[in-house]
């Protein structure tokens, strides 16, 4: 049976969001992300691309490009909620969905031809019904497996709708630079062009012998793709993996208290997403970057699933201390994996939990009707943000 992929990806997406409920935005060069000093752009606006400003790029040449910009620090949690509007969509046109993050997904279509027999038209269903209640616009790519349909979906862009069709594979992506591949980066991309390799095309025609010298066992997989192969299959997801919260200092923190405190936010933070999204997690990872960007995560596994913030603090409290601190840090992050469903404490039911679960809930509305820094843990009081 033949394969097909579609890959539907907004265009730029937060930055979209923000323009669809602030009229004054729209047609403005908006720029999202991390507005300190180390903060990096996450998305940036049609608009704003038109001055070289580009995501993952430090926010302080972001402002250098683009003086006139819009810079805003984003609502994380209006994103999620509008990427489950779109993911909501998608699942009326196929019951296997990968999501790769908030807002891009493939769908298998492989086998609806019944259902669906003309797969562009599909497409232009799925864009229409996303810009017509969502009110974003979104690009799409069709074609036989999920690497090239991701890449139909970035060649046409914005407003996107591309179909590679079998037997069109190499020559679709011939002419294109090998960056384009996935697990290309920079040192591979450099290392390829020594050998004179500069395009897909290229590498598809390169002796294999040659290419193993140079890439080791990545190359056989990386001519396959450059020959527009890909057996991957589409992971449907219907639920979240890990909940997580990480936050990059402006200035390096020095000592273990300020380690600790923001520890505590972020557990509060993880905690109140595990309850809204009724989750509760086994898994508490801390990730520490230090100065110097070493970065380590350690984890532990607790016996019974919580949501708790103290819990979870505690946990990550737990972790932090065999963590030798030996430089500045200059990012914190908490994740909690091992997710399963249901809002309330799984362990014993006790009268304290039982107590603590209605005060997380008060607390919760508190802080879903006035804004999640509402109420935070009386050691937090004394900052001053
Ligand atoms: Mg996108």
């Amino acid at each position: 049976m033949q394969k097909w992929i579609i890959h539907v990806d907004m265009d730029a997406f937060f930055a979209a969001v923000e323009q669809r409920d602030n009229p004054e935005l729209q047609s403005k060069p908006v720029i999202i992300g991390g507005l300190s000093g180390r903060g990096v752009v996450s998305t940036a606006s049609y608009e704003a691309r038109k001055y070289g400003v580009r995501s993952a790029m430090p926010m302080v040449e972001a402002r250098r490009r683009c003086p006139q910009g819009i810079f805003l620090t984003g609502n994380y949690d209006k994103y999620i909620a509008v990427s489950r509007e779109i993911m909501n969509i998608l699942a009326d046109f196929s019951p296997f969905i990968e999501p790769l993050s908030l807002d891009e997904a493939f769908l298998d279509m492989t086998g609806t031809e019944w259902l669906f027999p003309d797969l562009v038209e599909t497409a232009r269903q799925i864009k229409a019904r996303i810009k017509a209640e969502v009110g974003i616009v979104a690009s799409a790519g069709i074609a036989p497996n999920k690497f090239l349909a991701k890449l139909a979906s970035d060649l046409d862009k914005p407003d996107g709708l591309l179909i590679i069709r079998p037997g069109e594979e190499q020559l679709a992506i011939a002419k294109l630079p090998v960056s384009r591949l996935w697990g290309v980066g920079k040192t591979t991309a450099d290392s390829l062009q020594k050998l004179g390799i500069n395009t897909i095309g290229q590498l598809a025609e390169t002796d294999l012998k040659l290419l193993k010298k140079y890439c080791g066992n990545f190359a056989e997989d990386l001519q396959r793709l450059a020959c527009g192969i890909d057996d991957r299959p589409v992971i449907a997801q219907h639920e979240p993996k890990s909940i997580g919260k990480e936050t990059t200092f402006e200035h390096d923190l020095v000592s273990v208290a300020q380690v600790e405190e923001e520890l505590l936010l972020l557990a509060e933070k993880v905690g109140w997403r595990l309850r809204r999204y009724c989750y509760s997690a086994r898994t508490i990872t801390v990730k520490i970057r230090f100065a110097s960007f070493r970065t380590i995560t350690r984890s532990k596994t607790l016996t019974d699933p919580t949501n708790f913030d103290e819990l979870i603090f505690t946990t990550a409290q737990a972790i932090w201390s065999h963590i030798t601190m030996n430089e500045g840090i200059r990012l914190v992050g908490i994740t909690a994996t091992n997710l399963q469903a249901g809002c309330g404490q799984m362990s014993l039911f006790s009268e304290e939990t039982d107590k603590r679960q209605s005060m997380y809930q008060a607390v919760d509305k508190l802080k879903a009707k006035f804004g999640e820094k509402i109420i935070t843990k009386g050691r937090l009081v004394s900052r001053d943000d």
